[in-house]
Order: C-alpha cells, then sequence, then structure tokens
C-alpha cells in the first residue's frame, strides 16, 4: 500500500512537469496558431472560420480574439483534469437516479435466483446462460442477437437525440471513475487541498490519506472484480471458494485481473479511456445531426467575459457577457475541456458543467443555463422530435428488435429432438420372429426440471407398428440424451418392403415434435 503510495506521488509529479512542458508547448503552437487566425480573422458573424477538414466544426467565441488569451483559443483543449471538482445539481442526481439501481443491480445480481436458477450467470460449464429467469442454450443464441440489436439501436437513438448521454449517465467506466473521485474528495479534501497536496506543499502529511484512499480503492475494484467473476460462478460459490481458499487458478486469475483493471481503469486512466480506447466516442459523431442535443456554451449570452484571464483584469464595461470566467465549468469537468472553446469530441455530455454554471449564475443573480442542453438550431424540446426520420428509424428497430425477441421467447421449445435411422441395418428379427428397425433419439432436456417425454406411433395400416422398446424416456434437467428406439411389426409382417409412419415426442407440457421417417421390412 506504501509503494502504492509512493507510486501514485512519483507518477503525480512526472504528470505535472510532463503536463507544464506539454502546456507550455501547447501555448507556444497556439500562440503561433493563434495569431494567423488574428491575422485571417474576418469579422463576420459568430460562425465563422476554423473550419479544416480533419477537425469538428467549432463557433468563434468572440469577433475580437485578441480579448482572449492564446489558450482559450485551443480547439481540441483535451488537458487532464488532475483534481476533478464535484459537484452538486440537477444532472448530477439524474445520474445519481440512473446509475444507483444499475449498479445495485449489477452487485446484486450474481447473489439472486429466479426459477431455481441464477437471475444473471453465463454458466460455461454447462454452456447456459441464465438470463432473468430464462435459460438460454448455445443454440438459442440467434435469439440473443436481438438483444445486441435493440442494445444497438437504442444507443444510437440516444446518440441522435442528446449525444453520449450514455457515456456521461449510465457508462461503467464514468459512473465508477465518479465513485473513486468522490472517495479521493472525501479523503484528501477538496479540489484545492488535492492541488496543494500534488504540488508537494505537505507530501508527507498527504501519504496516510493517500494509504487510505489507494486502500479503499483497491476494496472498491476487489468488489468489482469479485462481482464479474460471480456473473461465471454465482456469487455464493465464489463467496465459499474465496474464504476456504479453494480458488482454482483461472479463476484466481480473472479475480486478480478485473480488480486490477477497475484500479487502474477508474484510479488512473479514467477520462483517456474514453479520449484513446472507447471506440463508441469515435464513430458516434456520424450519429449527430442539427437537431442533436449536445452541451453547449452560449457564446452570444456569455461573451465578452467580466474577467479576463490574460490580462487578470476585470473589465467595468456594462457590455459584458454573463461569463465571469470563474473557471468552475473547467475544474468539473471529468475529461478535462473547456466547454466554452466549442463542441468537442472528448465532452462526454455529463452535465457537470451545466449544474456548475447554473450553480454560479444562481449567486449572481442571472439566468440559468448559460450552458445548457441545446442543438444548433436552438429549438424548443418540443421541437425536436419533428422531422427526425433516422431518430425516428433508430426508435422503430429498437422497437423491433425488442418485440421479435420477446416474440422468439415466448416460443422458445423447453426440448430439442432429431430422429435417426440406425445406418447399421435396414432391418432385422426378433426372437420370435418380428421384423424391428433400430433408430436413435436425441432429446435435451432445456428446462430446469427431470421430465419424462411420451412417445407415440402412427402408421398405416394402423397398428402395424409398435415401439418395442419401451413408450417414454426421462430426462433429467439440462442434459442431453441419446435413446435407441426399436420399432417391431409382428410376425407375419405384412407391411411393404419400405412402409412411412410418423413417430411424435410429447413433453408434460404439452410441446409435440413429430418425425417422418420410413420403417423397412424384407423383400418376401
Ligand atoms: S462556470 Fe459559467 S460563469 Fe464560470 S467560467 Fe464557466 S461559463 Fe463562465
Ligand atoms: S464539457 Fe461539460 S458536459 Fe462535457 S464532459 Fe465536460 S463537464 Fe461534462
Amino acid at each position: 500500500m506504501l509503494a502504492l503510495a509512493l507510486l501514485d506521488f512519483i507518477i503525480l509529479n512526472i504528470k505535472s512537469v510532463d503536463s507544464r512542458m506539454s502546456n507550455s508547448r501547447k501555448n507556444e503552437s497556439n500562440i503561433h496558431e493563434h495569431n494567423s487566425r488574428v491575422k485571417d480573422h474576418k469579422p463576420q458573424g459568430s460562425d465563422l472560420t476554423l473550419k479544416p477538414d480533419n477537425l469538428i466544426p467549432i463557433s468563434v467565441i468572440d469577433e475580437n480574439p485578441a480579448f482572449y488569451q492564446a489558450s482559450d483559443l485551443i480547439i481540441d483543449a483535451t488537458q487532464h483534469n488532475s483534481a476533478i471538482r464535484l459537484i452538486k445539481g440537477k444532472f448530477q442526481r439524474i445520474r445519481r437516479w440512473v446509475s444507483t439501481p444499475l449498479i445495485a443491480l449489477f452487485v446484486l445480481a450474481p447473489w439472486l435466483s429466479l426459477n431455481d436458477n441464477p437471475l444473471l450467470q453465463m454458466d460455461l460449464e454447462s454452456r447456459q446462460l441464465h438470463l432473468f429467469g430464462i435459460n438460454f442454450w448455445p443454440d438459442d443464441l440467434l435469439i440473443l442477437l436481438w438483444v445486441a440489436m435493440a442494445s444497438a439501436f437504442a444507443l444510437f437513438a440516444v446518440a441522435s437525440f442528446a449525444g453520449r448521454l450514455w457515456c456521461g449517465f449510465t457508462c461503467p467506466q464514468t459512473v465508477w471513475s465518479m465513485i473513486f473521485v468522490w472517495v479521493e474528495e472525501h479523503i484528501e479534501g477538496s479540489r484545492n487541498q488535492r492541488l496543494k497536496q500534488k504540488s508537494g506543499v505537505s507530501k508527507l502529511k498527504s501519504i496516510g490519506k493517500s494509504i487510505t484512499k489507494h486502500s479503499i480503492w483497491l476494496a472498491l475494484s476487489f468488489i468489482t472484480g469479485f462481482t464479474f467473476v460471480a456473473f461465471f460462478e454465482t456469487g455464493p460459490v465464489l463467496f465459499q471458494n474465496l474464504v476456504t481458499l479453494n480458488l482454482q487458478s483461472d479463476i484466481l486469475f480473472w479475480l486478480v485481473f478485473f480488480t486490477s483493471l477497475t484500479y487502474i481503469n477508474a484510479g488512473w486512466l479514467r477520462e483517456q479511456v474514453c479520449l484513446h480506447m472507447c471506440p463508441y466516442s469515435r464513430f458516434q459523431s456520424v450519429m449527430l445531426d442539427t437537431k442533436s442535443l449536445k452541451v453547449s456554451y452560449d457564446v452570444k449570452r456569455g461573451e465578452p467575459r467580466k474577467f479576463n484571464s490574460h490580462t487578470k483584469e476585470t473589465s467595468t464595461s456594462e457590455n459584458t457577457g454573463d461569463c465571469i470566467n470563474c473557471q468552475l465549468c473547467v475544474q468539473v469537468c471529468p475529461v478535462g475541456i473547456d466547454i466554452r472553446q466549442g463542441m468537442q469530441y472528448a465532452c462526454i455530455d455529463c452535465g457537470a458543467c451545466i449544474d456548475a454554471c447554473d450553480d454560479i449564475m444562481e449567486k449572481i443573480q442571472k439566468p440559468k443555463g448559460l450552458i445548457r442542453f441545446s442543438n444548433e438550431l436552438n429549438q424548443h424540446w418540443t421541437s425536436l422530435f419533428k422531422n427526425r426520420t433516422r431518430l425516428l428509424g433508430y426508435a422503430v428497430l429498437t422497437l423491433v428488435s425488442i418485440l421479435a425477441f420477446f416474440y422468439q421467447v415466448n416460443y422458445m421449445e423447453s426440448f430439442d429432438a432429431h430422429l435417426n435411422r440406425d445406418r447399421g441395418q435396414l432391418y432385422f428379427y426378433s426372437g420370435e420372429g418380428n421384423v424391428q428397425n433400430a433408430y436413435s433419439l436425441k432429446i435435451h432436456n432445456k428446462t430446469n426440471n427431470n421430465e419424462t417425454y411420451d412417445l407415440s406411433i402412427e402408421s398405416f395400416p394402423p397398428s402395424s407398428l409398435e415401439i418395442a422398446s419401451g413408450t417414454s424416456v426421462s430426462i433429467r434437467q439440462g442434459e442431453r440424451k441419446v435413446s435407441t428406439i426399436i420399432l417391431s411389426c409382428q410376425a407375419p409382417c405384412t407391411l411393404p418392403k419400405r412402409s412411412s409412419f410418423s413417430l411424435s415426442v410429447a413433453s408434460t407440457r404439452g410441446e409435440m415434435v413429430v418425425f417422418e421417417s420410413k420403417f423397412f421390412n424384407s423383400s418376401n
């Protein structure tokens, strides 16, 4: 633990040196970029210039860029936010309401059961997926494709409607990172206190806090890793194996793997996962259109700012905008961007900057909504659903996929059966001289109960054939069984050389499978 805490300090110091170096590099290049923009600047309105093909277009904040410091004009402003400030507000409450039931479901699901089966479990040994009381076998995988399709289309619909809502409010990476930040803030203090610690003012004093923080992070990571593995083992079984130190080596490996992954992702990498690893952030922009909602800064209302961060002067002019340049919206941003610089692909639409700015607006007695969810056309929410063919298409496809899934689940069979002729011999004689044919009947009992299946035969003329091997087959829950079925034609058998019959296999639940096949007699 001590080693982890020391490692934390070393890496943070390296990061801070690196960040200072990269900022100075950025500033140099931005000053250059800024100068060239100022030179090219054509004051024709607020939505001009800066549209190189390889960049997301942004709106220029002011017609007089000289008012800002060079770093204000970074297009991709992604920087590591080394100390995220937690904020309270409407959107943070919404995230809690949405994520709390999801976290509860994630943590509790391996411990709960329904219809005598785990609520959610991927049972690799018996090759079954238990999903809310329904058992899926490998041959039911096509049904699960509907779930995958419904999830994908729902994600597309949400992205088309309001950008990265999934990322900001429900994505485990964001939710777990915010939990880890919450722990950090409660152990190490407010953002300012943490920044002081990181700048080395009271390093030794903070080592104890750092150890506590990392211990809690590791405990949370272990619970997460345990839960992941429990989806394959069930919670009670895994817990029992853990306390009796009876874990198999592969289980132990995955436990350590998922614990480490959570600790690294939520504790250290955080927004870097969203920025550099998540494929969803890369392709979601293609789903946006002019009516898609995004967290945006109201440039017309906010600019020019009261406080010039370049000259450190506060303007006394009455013509200043509502933004007081308090930087709170930047400090709370989990991905370290300044939303006032325009729409950026890194923004996960978490709404933290909205809550922060609304708080400030309330304090300075200005209307809320300087930063808000809005679209390029600045429409009222009632217009957001009009003429949205793509959004409608995604919604319809989501609905169709959900209905198709439930339709197929409703008609899922409780057993599978296959009948094959014994290819070794066409017919043979019993001790009594009856002509007999052999078949193999494979039945897979997909239910959670032991079942008995009744066999019956229809032949022409009626009753010319009978089942000599017994008219029922019992199979235990989840088992596959191959039974030999002997059909017999009593001597003297008058059937033709080749005659048709149908064999029915019926479950106690009333389901029936009927097979058509042939019975062979001697040529005499
Ligand atoms: S929180 Fe609002 S007032 Fe403060 S800097 Fe951001 S936009 Fe401006
Ligand atoms: S800019 Fe605002 S909405 Fe976007 S990620 Fe940062 S805090 Fe969240």
